[in-house]
């Protein structure tokens, strides 16, 4: 049966509603909707694409992560080559590629007086891609590789939601290819290392490591778990196909252009006229760079003129027409004081060397973690001797390497210990793993701290209050063994506490049963599976509805949900089958925390509507409210059955119309759909008496 034209039209305007969600969130970072009602959208458009399988389309937002695992990567050869670049590490460099250039231009005619305009750009550690559209679909992204022929990435690629599966150009051109580099932010950095880390796999040395074991990843359900992020810099290719269309002919306007198709293009590119502009910013991000979410190590200078770079051409090194300037290697010489080890969150145990505190990359630090064993021994890092430490990826520090040649022979050499710091019981290492564990769990008071310091922080149950020096003070007055015993304290208990008081305390204990209703996304991080963080969260918590049937599952139908790879599956799936985990959950349970209780075989699944006043009803929100947020009014429209969407149409059942409505309105209007005040919308949601006179 053919599919209905209302269907088809349903799909592609959900398709562009995602598209344009999902531009806001990953490109411009600016989300107009809360996550659960974008997840709403996106579980409309997978239900009409199972119903209807002809309406799928590769640049669907379905269509981000396939199934397939790859046998390996087929070689690309790029259209035109992706070179390297020369170096520049100091002003005297950068003056002398300007004077090369100007000779150049010059010579061809070219050099108009008052010096030549570059574009400066941030240097992105990460690693480099070209990204081919035909008519406007992406087909092809490839790496690198040698500059003459990279790998195949597309599906991998194609996972990345700043990457557009669909350009925002209307007509789009035939062929549009770019270059940019796919990097991993830092914090996610710090994040998978962490849990790379507490799960015993290898570390990776820096954010471009990281990107670059990330996208060269057969299973693109691995690379869609890491987070990772693009700027493009570079139109390489644009063909209009015979239709009139722009054609920059300045760099900056090949920036401009690309923006607007939608990739996501540094918003600290600068225009500079005359090389002296290009050193100071280079001067500026020198002092400033460790302040952003993403390692650079340099910045690039490209000729802005584009018609004027094939003049200059190419060595086989790179083009005559940029140069990237380096940054000064960041590192400092210190003295380890001491080792010590820590016992984290899942019970393993991290020397950390503690040194003379140094200056580096924008803080002071004093401390760097030496993550195991076979780490301290391969580095042979004693105490009291000189090393050499970085931040790794601009972030972690970390010691580079002994300097062993200012040993004086009173330096001593670490032991592991066998009985773990925080409580004394044996640790243990398992054959084939670097970690070594204390295996006592939550009775464990190292482990028991960190996780309920955990439990509480803003990504998890937001429980205000909770910090380190109250979880301490609990935990020191024996008022709480597991998370669960949060729920139960006693307020007076609490009031005794050190520097707590009545006041306090009784906000504390809000707060803590405020945290009851947190939904189940929320308690997955809150519970500390390792790989398991916001956003697989929400994606482990959309797909399954309820704890129950997620704790149930086996390792092959978590992998069915998007995003989750066979990593993550596997840390889930142990995580579950926990004897003390179980007994956590049901104690949760009963504690009434809701996420769980709703698991224990009650009816809630995500994927219908469910039943309450505004059943099965799509309502438009505009304007500011007087009650309430604009997140809180469709999360009040989720909670009463109702789905609340960020456009109108001819479906929408109602547009609630706050103070200062905006376009949404007219269009309401115009097509009839009805117009709620925030009076009616109140009454609908049952939290206002109907008027008199009404039933
Ligand atoms: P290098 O690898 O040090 O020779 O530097 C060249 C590499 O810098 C290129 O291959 C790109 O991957 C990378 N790169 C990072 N940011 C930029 C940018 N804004 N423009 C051009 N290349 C960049």
């Amino acid at each position: 049966m053919a599919v209905p034209p209302e269907v088809a039209r349903r799909a592609q305007e959900l398709r562009q509603e995602i598209r344009r969600h999902d531009y806001l969130y990953y490109v411009l970072d600016r989300p107009e909707i809360p996550d659960h009602v974008y997840d709403a959208l996106m579980r409309e458009l997978r239900h009409l694409e199972e119903t209807w399988p002809e309406l799928v389309t590769p640049d669907s937002p379905t269509q981000r992560v396939g199934g397939m695992v790859a046998e390996g990567f087929s070689p690309v050869t790029h259209s035109i080559p992706l070179l390297s670049l020369d170096n520049a590490f100091s002003e005297a460099d950068l003056l002398d590629f300007d004077r090369r250039v100007q000779a150049g231009l010059a010579a061809a005619g070219l050099l108009a007086g008052e010096g030549v305009t570059y574009v400066a750009e941030h240097k992105i550690d990460g690693l480099s891609v070209a990204l081919r559209y035909e008519q406007g679909v992406l087909v092809r992204a490839a790496t690198r590789g040698d500059g003459i022929t990279g790998e195949d990435v597309t599906a991998n690629a194609r996972t990345i939601r700043s990457i557009p599966l669909r350009l925002q150009l209307d007509p789009p051109p035939a062929v549009l290819e770019v270059r940019g580099e796919v990097f991993m932010p830092k914090e996610n950095f710090q994040r998978l290392n962490q849990a790379r880390e507490e799960a015993g796999e290898p570390l990776f040395a820096n954010p471009r490591n990281a990107a670059a074991g990330s996208v060269r990843q057969l299973d693109p359900r691995i690379t869609a778990s890491r987070a990772l992020d693009t700027f493009i810099y570079d139109l390489l290719v644009l063909d209009w196909g015979g239709v009139p269309g722009e054609v920059p002919a300045a760099h900056h306007e090949a920036l401009a252009l690309m923006q607007r198709a939608g990739f996501k293009v540094n918003p600290h590119n600068r225009v500079c006229r005359g090389i002296r502009e290009a050193w100071q910013y280079c001067q500026e991000w020198t002092q400033t760079r460790h302040q952003l979410g993403y390692q650079i190590d340099g910045v690039v200078i490209k000729l802005d003129d584009l018609k004027a770079r094939p003049v200059l051409g190419t060595t086989a090194h790179g083009p005559r027409w940029a140069t990237a300037y380096k940054f000064p290697a960041e590192e400092a010489n210190t003295r380890v004081r001491e080792i010590i080890v820590g016992v984290g969150r899942t019970g393993v145990l991290t020397p950390v060397a503690v040194f003379d505190p140094v200056h580096l990359a924008g803080t002071t630090v004093s401390r760097a973690s030496l993550h195991n064993e076979d780490y301290v021994a391969e580095k042979d890092i004693r105490i009291g001797d000189w090393v050499v430490v970085h931040k790794a990826g601009d972030i972690i520090p970390e010691v580079v390497r002994v300097l062993a040649d200012r040993r004086t022979g009173e330096e001593v050499p670490f032991h592991m210990p066998d009985r773990c710091p925080a409580c004394g019981s044996q640790v243990m290492r398992l054959p084939g793993e670097a970690a070594t564990r204390c295996t006592a769990g939550m009775a464990c008071p190292a482990q028991l701290r960190e996780g309920l310091i955990h439990f509480g922080t803003r990504e998890a149950m937001d429980i205000n209050g909770l910090g380190p020096a109250v979880v301490d003070a609990l935990l020191a007055a024996g008022l709480v063994r597991t998370a669960a015993d949060l729920y139960r304290l006693d307020p007076n208990r609490v009031a005794a506490l050190e520097r707590m008081g009545p006041k306090s305390a009784e906000n504390l204990v809000k707060a803590i049963a405020a945290s009851r209703t947190r939904p189940l996304a929320r308690l997955l991080v809150a519970l500390g599976i390792p790989h398991v963080g916001k956003r697989v969260a929400q994606d482990l918590a959309s797909h399954f509805g309820s704890m129950g049937p997620l704790a149930a599952a086996g390792p092959d139908e978590l992998m069915a949900v998007p995003g989750v790879g066979p990593e993550i599956a596997q840390a889930v799936y142990n995580f579950f089958r926990q004897e003390g985990v179980r007994t956590l959950l049901q104690d949760l349970a009963q504690a009434g925390v809701e996420a769980v209780r709703l698991g224990e075989g009650e009816r809630i699944s995500q994927a219908a509507p469910v039943s309450g006043p505004l059943a099965g009803m799509t309502i438009v929100i505009t304007g500011t409210l007087q009650s309430m947020t604009r997140t809180e009014a469709e999360e009040a429209v989720a909670a009463a059955g109702g789905r609340a969407a960020g456009s109108v149409s001819a479906k929408t059942s109602a547009v609630v119309v706050g103070e200062n409505p905006g376009s949404k309105y007219d269009r309401a209007r115009a097509l009839g759909v009805p117009v709620w005040t925030e009076q009616e919308f109140l009454r609908r949601l049952g939290r206002l008496a109907p008027p008199s006179g009404e039933h």
